[in-house]
């Protein structure tokens, strides 16, 4: 499921399944010492993993694809509620070796999960995807796979309780940003429950949360996603200035009549967009340049 990009650098490589064998004594040693540059805070409470996967509402056709498995505390949960498959995707090699080695009924893969063509999931028949994610790759990894793969059926995830509030923030307030409209311009985001520190070994310094993510419907995802992307990181990098500020010569008359259209002037400032305005804005904006 490796990707290349929008954009960006074509990258190559191939997914690898994760060699079953015996441990090392330096394996051993890096399994017992998590890695902070992977975000490795793992879970401890047993409660809390069941609680996610119940929230993913596994049924049996399903294909459950996890980022991050880690130490594995949401995989027994997962292979107990008997999904028809089961593909764990995880970047540190130690842990991905122990996991197949502990859980024969799981499919590992040793991957980058920010590496992957997310689009390659829609290939797949009823996929849902779970993980907790590490904090540092959270936000990179929701706008490419809230953008790339438009059927699974639902997503679970733990992220930092920060990222949690601004995925599902509405316009209008300060938590409102590039990613929340990003991310409901293509799926809906709904906040399930806060997770505090003292469930993580090692314990994080900030609280987490769990939020769930279910795609559009194709007819309702932006046509467009370049031009989205441009115009969110234009309006978001000047958050405080006013839209007729930032857009500049591009608000013609046109496109003032559509902010009319939608009771907004040139004096509304970016957070009082919502998505789907901000999906429309950035193709006239764009069909408007280009004519
Ligand atoms: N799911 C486990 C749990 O709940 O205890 C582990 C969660 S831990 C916060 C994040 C996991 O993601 C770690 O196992 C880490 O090695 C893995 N990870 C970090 N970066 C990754 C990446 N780019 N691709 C895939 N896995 C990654």
């Amino acid at each position: 499921m490796k990707r290349e990009r929008q954009g960006g650098r074509p990258r190559n490589g191939r997914d690898t399944p994760a060699p079953r064998q015996a441990p090392t004594g330096g394996e051993r040693e890096a399994y017992a010492r998590p890695k902070r540059s992977l975000g490795q805070n793992f879970l401890s409470d047993p409660n809390i993993a069941a609680k996610i996967v119940a929230a993913l509402a596994i049924t049996a056709p399903d294909t459950v694809v996890e980022i991050g498995p880690g130490r594995g505390a949401l995989t027994p949960f997962i292979l107990a509620a008997g999904p028809g498959s089961y593909l764990a995707l995880e970047k540190d090699r130690d842990l991905a070796v122990r996991l197949a080695r502990e859980h024969p009924g799981a499919a590992v893969a040793m991957v980058d999960a920010l590496r992957l063509d997310w689009r390659r999931l829609d290939s797949l028949a009823r996929v849902k995807v779970v993980g907790n994610l590490p904090y540092n790759i959270a936000s990179p990894l929701l706008w490419d796979l809230c953008a790339g793969a438009s059927r699974f059926d639902r997503g679970v995830f733990m992220v930092q309780h920060e990222v949690a509030r601004r995925l599902a923030a509405l316009p209008g307030g300060r938590e409102y940003g590039a990613l929340s409209a990003w991310v409901q311009a293509f799926a809906r985001v709904d906040y399930l429950f806060k997770v505090p520190p003292t469930v993580f070994r090692p314990m994080p310094k900030v609280d987490s949360a769990v939020v769930a993510v279910t795609p559009l419907p194709a007819d309702r995802r932006p046509q467009d996603p370049a031009a989205l992307a441009g115009l969110l990181k234009q309006l978001f990098s000047l958050r405080r200035k006013q839209l007729g500020s930032i857009l500049k010569g591009s608000l013609d008359a046109a496109a003032l009549e559509w902010l009319a259209g939608q009771a907004l002037s040139g004096r509304n400032r970016p957070e009082e967009l919502s998505p789907r305005q901000l999906t429309e804005l950035a193709i006239l904006l764009k069909t408007r340049s280009s004519s």
